[in-house]
Formats: C-alpha cells, structure tokens, sequence
C-alpha cells in the first residue's frame, strides 16, 4: 500500500486544476501588460481571478496581491507593515513561538536592523491566549502577526478575536492562513484581519504561486521591485497559469471544506485513538482545536529521523518535525514551544491525511507505526535506559484521551 500522508508539506495538484491551467501555456500565453489582444486576453483572466480570490476571502480585487508563494507573501506583509511603523517611530512587533520560519526569520532580520520582537506563549495545547497578545501590545507596537492554523501540529488560533483586539488598539493585524484556508471559513472582513497569506501548493494548486491580501489604506511596500504588475507592488511577469490553478484549487478547497471536514473528523480520531495505544507516547496539541487532516504524536525514546525512513519502506509518507528542519538535528521549535523536553520532541511524527484518505489507508498507518516504533525501541540503548529505570519516562505508559 502507498499512503500520502504528508499534505501540509505539499499536496498534489488536482487534475481539474491541471486541466484550467494547461490553455496559459500554450494558447493564451500573452503577457498582461501587453496591448495586442493575445495579452489583453491575459490581462482579462488575470483581473477576473483576483476578483474570484477576493470574493472568497471578502476582500475588494485591489486588496489581492498575487505572489510567489505563502512564503514571499509573509515576508512582505511584515516588511510593509515594519516599514509604513518605522516611519510613525513604531518598531515593535509582536508573533508567537511557534510561527512559521517564513515569519519568524523575517522578524529575526528585522530585529538586527532595531526593531524589538515579542513573541508570546502558544501554551501546552499550542493555543495562543489572545488577552496575552492584549497585554503585549504597546504605544510603538506596529504589527501583530499570527498564523491561523500551525503547520506541524495544527492546532487553530482565536483569529477574530486577536483581530478584534488589535482594531481596538489601532494595530495592524496579520495571519499566515496558508494551513488553514482549506480546513476553516475565512472571511478577512468579519474576522478583522488586516493582512493574510495563502499558498496554493497546500490546497491542491500548483507550486510558486501565492496570496497577499492587504486591507486598503495600508502601505504595501516592495519585496520585488521592477516593472508595474500588481500594482507597482510586485514586480515581474505574472504567473498566469500558476494564478489561474490558485484560483480553481481555492474555489474547490473553500466550497468543500464543511464536507472534508465531516470526511476526516471520524479517521483523525480513529489515528489519535489508534497511536494513543502504542505505549509512552502523546498526541501534541489540543485534540480538538486542529485542523481535521492534522494528527502530530511524540514517542519516547525514538529518533523522527528513523521512524519516518522505516515508514517510507512500508509505503508511508509522513513527515516528523517540519520539512524545513529536517536534515538538521535540532528538534522542532513548535515542539519546544509547547513544552516538550527535547529528547521526546526529537521523536515527532507528524500526519496530514488528505481528503480522499480512507479507514484501510489509517489502520494501515497505526499498524505501521506500531511496528516501525517497536523494531527501532528494541535496539535502543536510549529506550533500555527508560525501561530498566536508568532514566525517567517524560510520558505515562497510557495516557487516558478525553
Ligand atoms: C508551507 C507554508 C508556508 C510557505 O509557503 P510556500 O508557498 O511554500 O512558500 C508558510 N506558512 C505556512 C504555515 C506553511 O505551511
């Protein structure tokens, strides 16, 4: 059996989306801001998309930016927002710890040219306490940036209400949606969000292609400057095709999320219920506050590395921490941030089911796991340390699940 199970990393493009996407290369393959009508045919498509993308998210089309992808569109969101605060000598920025490294480096960058970063708890259950976020904001604080759904344990945050409060305190607010947009109803107006990234590849859309929704009145600032597409706020030649797929898969993502979500909701019980049985092991943030494709378990005394090799020969692809960490042995920060010790957060293991995924495809993956954990605990020095009581177990044998 082959089971896909690494969807937050990336997810196949769907054939419909292929299919939308195939007549820009070849047929109507103008450039946008060309004047003969082959060109102007573009220009046409590419104005109706983003008036597509911005209905979906409640936006008006000239609040849509379309970018390189969900990292590109972070980065700018914060450097417009740092740059439009420096100005007003505001250079504080408040995050969380366990933000993606699109936001997190990007404030890292920005903190050795003087800006102060406050990057606030995310708790044992990988929730962000918005009056946290009340408390941290000051007189100069020119941002508040949180993602919406995190990538590695999917847990999802109190958005509207970070938002609520950041309108009152007259702070511009910004969440990376990228994990989210397929599995939660999004609407930017309602939920007072000032700026949001989304991604194509994560919802069944093409790769390199991406959104930045800005709310009119908020100086957008350059990432990439050159010529005047997207409103002289992006420069280079629109991805037509890639704009075109982004539009198809977010239509088709949003107008099924209530039916994936009641398809997923009983299979990511039956794997929490299922992996809960392997013994001294822990689900990683809130049982229920998380996306319905996002199942993230810790095991003592077993290197991630391992496990998900093991599992790639029983046909199983996963992913244990982030795929940006992986190849370096430092263990996940948003494993560290909600308080695992780093000996059991090196032993991650991560599963983003997808929406065709079936019951056999998730006994299959218990029964998989189960044995992959016991064959790499039989040999490790690590693990005989724990059973014949050299070292302290971090987790109970069975933890009880409400
Ligand atoms: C994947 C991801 C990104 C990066 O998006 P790219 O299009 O790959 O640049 C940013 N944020 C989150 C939460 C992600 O999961």
């Amino acid at each position: 059996m082959f089971v896909y199970a690494d969807n937050a990393a990336t997810t196949a493009v769907s054939k419909k989306v292929v299919d939308a996407m195939l007549p820009y290369f070849t047929e109507v393959y103008g450039n946008p801001s060309s004047l003969y009508s082959v060109g102007q045919k573009a220009k046409e498509v590419l104005e109706e998309s983003r008036e597509k993308v911005a209905a979906i998210l409640g936006a008006k089309p000239r609040e849509i930016y379309f970018t390189s992808g969900g990292s590109e569109a972070d980065n700018q969101a914060i450097m417009s927002a740092a740059k439009a605060g420096a100005k007003k000598g505001k250079k504080h920025i408040i995050s969380s710890k366990f933000e993606h490294h699109a936001v997190l480096h990007t404030l890292q960058a920005l903190e050795k040219e003087g800006f102060e970063i406050t990057l606030v708890d995310v708790h044992e259950n990988g929730v962000v306490d918005p009056k946290e976020i009340e408390d941290a904001i000051r007189e100069d604080t020119a941002l508040v940036t949180i993602m919406y759904a995190n990538n590695e344990i999917g847990t999802i945050q109190p958005i509207a209400e970070i938002g609520r409060i950041c309108r009152e305190k007259k702070v511009w607010f910004h969440t990376d949606a990228v994990q989210a947009i397929s599995h939660v109803h999004i609407n930017v107006e309602e939920q007072n969000i000032d700026m949001l990234s989304i991604s194509a590849h994560k919802f069944h859309g093409p790769k390199g292609v991406g959104v930045l929704y800005v709310k009119g009145g908020i100086p957008v600032s350059n990432v990439i400057y050159g010529g005047a597409q997207e409103r002289g706020k992006r420069a280079g030649t629109e991805n037509l095709a890639g704009i075109v797929g982004l539009t198809v898969a977010l239509e088709d993502a949003v107008a099924n999320i209530d039916a994936n979500n009641q398809h997923l909701a009983p299979l990511q019980e039956r794997l929490i219920q299922g992996l809960s049985q392997i013994p001294y092991s822990e689900l990683n943030g809130d049982r229920h506050t998380r996306v319905t494709s996002n199942v993230n378990f810790c095991f003592e005394g077993i290197e991630g590395e391992s496990l998900l090799l093991l599992l790639d020969d029983k046909g199983v692809a996963v992913s244990s921490g982030s795929a940006c960490t992986s190849g370096s042995l430092d263990p996940s920060h948003v494993l560290l941030a909600i308080g695992r010790p780093h000996e059991v957060a090196h032993g991650s293991l991560r599963i983003s089911l997808g929406e065709d995924a079936t019951e056999e495809q998730v006994d299959y993956i218990i029964k998989s796991v189960a044995e992959v954990i016991e064959y790499l605990r039989s040999f490790s020095p690590f693990w005989g340390d724990l059973i014949s009581g050299k070292r302290n177990h971090v987790f109970a044998e069975h933890k009880e699940i409400a």
